[in-house]
């Protein structure tokens, strides 16, 4: 181990707090004595989730995902990074390794379309490169929803990890730079690839959620088995409380944030495929 390494390390992988997913904060509209509505999706078939590192989708969303392929729909995990400078020892060790522990994970909640790049972990960037990156996979694809991370500078109690914010806004953009054919025209030209607009973005993390993903027992579950997945990246992680201490926890306020059991709450934008102003009206 250097020391560089632990210190970085350490750094960005000291708490769950700093993971997406967890503390996502006092939903907005529930402290106006509001609940959130329930996430439009009928007729949802597609949903591609793109992250910073393994273990990203596994702070609370994943109990979504679970929901979403017991439902019948199609996800695909789309990581940035392979994690490679999460742990302490070599890269060239850690990034098989995550990559293995993300694999079980997705087997544990029906995700089989995992994609992993091989952007620097630490030291993601929002460049049009990473833009192009998403957009490609975005128009392969083709999802109804694109959900990703919060990507605000402050975040989960504390500053927000740098590939975290890259991670999140590259996402958005690229989101819409796959609806654009004017916009690396490259994927069309050269790869086939037509534009694709989905119908709207999910921001989970987020301290003002507008929607929520209603789960069941199993589906907590089905998260905290996970996160647990990821058992060498746990097990570096100084401090870090088991998965069944914390995410069901997560889980519950999200569903006393929508007037239910557990929920994953989440800040919807409509990209033009959401159905009217009706928050409670379905996808069209
Ligand atoms: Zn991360």
């Amino acid at each position: 181990m250097t020391e560089h390494a632990e210190h970085a390390s350490k750094a960005e992988h000291t708490a769950p707090a700093e993971h997406p997913g967890s503390d996502s904060g006092p939903p907005g509209d529930a402290g106006a004595g509001q609940l959130l509505p329930a996430l439009p999706e009928h007729g949802v078939q597609r949903v591609l989730c793109v992250v910073a590192h393994p273990d990203d989708m596994e702070y609370g969303a994943s109990a979504a995902v679970a929901a979403w392929t017991a439902a019948g729909i199609s996800v695909t995990y789309l990581l940035l990074t392979r994690g490679e400078a999460g742990m302490a020892q070599d890269p060239r060790t850690v990034a098989p390794l995550r990559a293995r522990e993300q694999r079980h994970a997705c087997d544990i909640v029906g995700v089989h379309d995992l994609r992993i790049l091989e952007h620097p972990d630490g030291m993601l960037e929002a460049t049009l490169g990473l833009r192009r990156d998403i957009a490609r996979v975005v128009r392969q694809v083709r999802p109804d929803l694109v959900l990703t991370t919060n990507f605000d500078l402050e975040a989960y109690g504390t500053i927000n990890q740098a590939d975290h914010r890259a991670a999140g806004i590259s996402a958005v953009d690229g989101t819409r730079d796959a609806a654009n054919p004017w916009v690396f025209r490259e994927l069309r030209e050269q790869e086939g690839l037509e534009p694709w607009t989905a119908r709207a973005l999910l921001v989970v993390g987020h301290p003002d959620p507008t929607h929520a993903k209603g789960v069941d027992d199993d589906e907590v579950q089905a998260a905290v088995d996970s996160l647990s997945a990821h058992e060498a990246y746990l097990e570096h992680v100084t401090g870090h409380p088991a998965p069944s201490a914390f995410i069901p926890e997560i889980l519950r306020a999200g569903g006393a944030a929508a007037g239910t059991a557990h929920a994953v709450t989440m800040r919807v934008t409509d990209l033009g495929g959401l159905g009217g102003s009706d928050p409670d009206e379905d996808l069209v």
